[in-house]
C-alpha cells in the first residue's frame, strides 16, 4: 500500500473524537473491504483504465493487505473494535483464483468471513468453500467482457445481472441463503427498469439469498434512487450496504423506504481512506479529492488541506441522516455492526452449512 494515511492529521482526529466517538458502536462492521497484493494484477492495466477508476489510480493499485486494513481502521477508528467482510479486487486484470485465495487466507487466520468473487461463468462451485470461509459471492459487471468506448466518461456497462451471475452461482447461494453482494450495471442504475426487472427476478426465484446492493445500487445522487426504490422495496431479503455514498438524503430515503435493519454500513476501503467527497451536481455523481487525479475534482491552485477522509464523510452522511429521523441507538448500533453479525450468523449456524463444511464443499 501506498501510505494512504500520510494525509492523517490532528484536524481528522478532531473529526473523529467530536462527531463520531459517541455516535459508533464500539463493534463496528465494514461490509465492504477489498483487500488485495499488487502482484495479483496478471495484465497491465491500460492508461486510459487508470485513469478511469479510483480502484486503478496509482495511490490505490499497489495493493491493500489485511496489515494494511488494520493501520487504517486502528488509526482512523481507535479504541473501536473495527472488523469487515472481505474480497479482492474485482477488476478484469486481476488473476481471481489469487484474489480469493488470498481473502480465504486472510479469513482463516484472523476468525472472519469474505466473499468470493466468481467469473461470470462459473459453473463449478469450488471445493471448500465454506471451509475457505466465504459466506456468499461478490460478482462484478466489470469481468463481463463488453464493448468499451474510446471516451470513458461515456462507459455504459450495458450488460445483464444474468451476464456476470451465473445460474450455479444463484442456484448454489440459494440452497444455503448465501449472500450476494451486487455492483448493479448499467448507467441508469436504479431508474433503468431492466436492472430492476432483474432484481426482482432474482428475488422470486431464489428467495433464500440475501440480495446485497453494493453503494445502495451505486446511489451517489439522490436522483438515482427516489424512484428505483419503490419498485424493490418490498422486497424481502434486500439490503443495502453504503460504500462510497456520502449523500445524507439518500441514506435518509434509504432507512424511510427500507427501515434501517436493511442498512449495512460499508465503506469500499481501499479508496475510502482516500480525502475528498462524492458530491452531486445538477444530479450526477463527481468524486472530488484533495489532491488532482484523472477520475475526480479537484484543483492543483487551490488549498484543500481541510478535506478528510472518505470514510468519514460516509459515516457523516450516515449520522446526519439517523439524526433527522430520529433514530435510537439500536438502529445506529444495527446500521453499524448487528444488522451485518446477524445476517453472517444465520448463514454460518444454518444447519446445511454446518453438514456441509465437515464435507468438501
Ligand atoms: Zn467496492
Amino acid at each position: 500500500m501506498k501510505n494512504l494515511l500520510k494525509d492523517f492529521n490532528e484536524k481528522d482526529l478532531k473529526i473523529f473524537n467530536q462527531e463520531f466517538n459517541n455516535f459508533l458502536p464500539k463493534k463496528i462492521m465494514d461490509f465492504h473491504v477489498h483487500l488485495w497484493k499488487k502482484d495479483f494484477l496478471n495484465k497491465e492495466i491500460s492508461e486510459e483504465r487508470q485513469k478511469s477508476n479510483p480502484f486503478t489510480d496509482q495511490d490505490i493499485i499497489d495493493g491493500f493487505v489485511f496489515k494494511d486494513f488494520k493501520t487504517i481502521s486502528n488509526t482512523l477508528f481507535p479504541d473501536k473494535e473495527y472488523s469487515g467482510l472481505f474480497f479482492g479486487l474485482p477488476v478484469k486484470e486481476v488473476d481471481l483464483d489469487k484474489a480469493n485465495k488470498y481473502i480465504s487466507d486472510v479469513c482463516i487466520e484472523n476468525n472472519c468471513y469474505g466473499l468470493y468473487i466468481p467469473e461470470p461463468d462459473l459453473n463449478e462451485i469450488p471445493e471448500n468453500f465454506f471451509k475457505n470461509r466465504f459466506v456468499g459471492f461478490k460478482p462484478y459487471p466489470d469481468l463481463v467482457d463488453f464493448e468499451t468506448p474510446a471516451d470513458f466518461s461515456k462507459l455504459d456497462i450495458d450488460v445483464s445481472m444474468f451476464d456476470f451471475i451465473s445460474k450455479k452461482v444463484l442456484e448454489f447461494s440459494n440452497e444455503y441463503g448465501l449472500i450476494l453482494l451486487i455492483h448493479i450495471p448499467r448507467k441508469g442504475r436504479l431508474s433503468n427498469k431492466r436492472n430492476i426487472e432483474e432484481l426482482r427476478k432474482i428475488g422470486e426465484k431464489y428467495k433464500n439469498i440475501k440480495i446485497i446492493l453494493a453503494h445502495a445500487g451505486r446511489s451517489y445522487c439522490y436522483e438515482d434512487i427516489w424512484s428505483g426504490i419503490q419498485y424493490i422495496k418490498d422486497m424481502k431479503n434486500l439490503y443495502v450496504d453504503t460504500a462510497m455514498i456520502n449523500n445524507f438524503s439518500v441514506n435518509k430515503l434509504l432507512m424511510e423506504e427500507l427501515g434501517p435493519e436493511r442498512i449495512l454500513y460499508g465503506s469500499d476501503l481501499a479508496v475510502a481512506a482516500l480525502k475528498g467527497k462524492n458530491i452531486d451536481i445538477n444530479n450526477k455523481h463527481y468524486f472530488v479529492t484533495n489532491t488532482p487525479k484523472y477520475w475526480s475534482l479537484s484543483s492543483s491552485e487551490m488549498n484543500l488541506d481541510d478535506f478528510t477522509f472518505f470514510i468519514y464523510e460516509i459515516i457523516r452522511a450516515i449520522k446526519i441522516a439517523t439524526q433527522s429521523l430520529n433514530l435510537i441507538r439500536e438502529d445506529i448500533e444495527g446500521i453499524f455492526n448487528s444488522n451485518a453479525e446477524k445476517l453472517i450468523e444465520s448463514i454460518i449456524e444454518n444447519k446445511m452449512y454446518q453438514l456441509k463444511n465437515g464435507k468438501n464443499l
